[in-house]
């Protein structure tokens, strides 16, 4: 058993929640996608009370009364509820939320998987009801295949309001009853959850990653070496790395390498991304907590999304999404049904 004393803070399991603050309230997930159907079957099959908001015409609907669940508009699923789960996308949820503010009670719970409206603003609910959030580290169809198998997809839990004084209790309970508890649940803020996911993806998930590996390849390229060979050396082998990492961290991939990849990349590493890319991501972490970021976000949005598309298509468009493309319709595991499990979509 892992020594939970040696953490910087306290890491709940089941043993700390207390079910009785959630098993007779009724939630209303908000959306059936990858966070929404694997709580809202949890939930159900943990006996909680739960019917899920999808608008009258959607397509899903149909996968919900499948999976045995009620189903209703978001507004009746928030009228009838103690707990509103919003598990739409982030940049529909203030639509979503302007239409059902009118049926949050006194007490109510707003809960979210992720803070962006709330810490930007973009939401404001009353002061008179819970806002909280339960953010499980993993997407969607881990939390209910871990769930279906007896286990837990470890998760945040968050207290932005606490109106009715028993927000973390119920906030506990929720995790339990969607599995988190059984693998651990941290409690941070909306302010450190939103931050550190949108620095994590820019700077290093997403961005930073796909961003090393088109230097990687150009550089290789554009000295003579085949689009082939650079597609290799630096996007397909980057899964059997990260593997390594995710499995024993830094030291289990430095054991695993040859001893003369561990010399050159501990030599060359640090020339490469230098104290420059230091000072950029000071630079981007700043645009994060100033909101600029946001702001630009939710511009683009407002306008259209044309910065996204174009630098989508762009992406797109790069000669290591082609040579990769062609190269990955030779190999088996192209065709392989079997998902690459990743730990956490960002
Ligand atoms: P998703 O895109 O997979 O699913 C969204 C669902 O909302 C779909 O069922 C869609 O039909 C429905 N929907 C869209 N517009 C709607 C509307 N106007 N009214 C009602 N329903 C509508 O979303 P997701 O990835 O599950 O994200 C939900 C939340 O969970 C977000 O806040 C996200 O940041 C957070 N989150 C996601 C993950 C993840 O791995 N996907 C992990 C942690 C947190
Ligand atoms: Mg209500
Ligand atoms: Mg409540
Ligand atoms: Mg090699
Ligand atoms: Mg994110």
């Amino acid at each position: 058993m892992t020594d939970k004393s040696k953490f910087t803070q306290p890491i709940y399991h089941d043993e700390d929640a207390d079910s009785s603050y959630i098993e007779d309230k009724t939630v209303a997930v908000l959306g059936y996608g990858s966070q929404g159907h694997a709580h809202a079957q949890n939930l159900d099959d943990s006996g909680v009370d739960v019917v899920v908001g999808l608008q009258e015409g959607s397509s899903t609907r149909k996968a919900v009364e499948q999976d045995g669940l009620r189903v209703a508009t978001p507004v009746e699923a928030a009228a009838e509820a103690d707990i509103v789960s919003v598990l739409v996308p982030d940049t529909v949820q203030p639509a979503v939320y302007e239409a059902i503010a009118p049926e949050l009670d006194a007490g109510d719970t707003l809960q979210f998987a992720h803070g962006f409206n709330i810490h930007y603003g973009q939401i404001e609910p009353p002061t008179d009801v819970d806002v909280t959030m339960v953010a499980p580290k993993s997407p969607g169809h881990l939390v209910r295949r871990n769930y279906e198998a007896g286990e837990g997809t470890p998760a945040l839990i968050a207290i932005e309001q606490d109106y009715s004084g028993e927000a973390k209790q119920e906030s506990l309970a929720y995790a339990q009853a969607i599995g988190c508890a059984r693998a651990g649940v941290l409690q941070t803020s909306f302010q450190e959850e939103v931050e550190s996911d949108l620095f994590g993806e820019q700077a290093v998930l997403c961005g930073g990653v796909t961003s090393l590996v088109k230097h990687g390849f150009e550089t290789l390229v554009d000295n003579g070496y085949s689009p082939e060979m650079a597609y290799f050396e630096c996007l397909n082998e980057l899964k059997l790395i990260v593997d390594l990492m995710y499995e024993g961290g830094h030291a289990e991939m430095w054991n695993s390498v040859s001893d003369t990849a561990e010399f050159g990349g501990l030599t060359r590493g640090d020339r490469i991304v230098d104290e420059n890319v230091r000072e950029n991501m000071e630079e981007v972490l700043e645009e994060v907590q100033n909101g600029e970021f946001a702001r630009e976000w939710i511009t683009e949005n407002q306008a259209g999304r044309p910065s996204y598309e174009q630098r989508r298509d762009a992406e797109m468009n790069h000669q290591i999404e082609d040579v990769g493309g062609r190269l990955r319709s030779l190999f088996a595991w192209a065709d392989e049904d079997e998902e690459t499990e990743t730990p956490e979509a960002p």
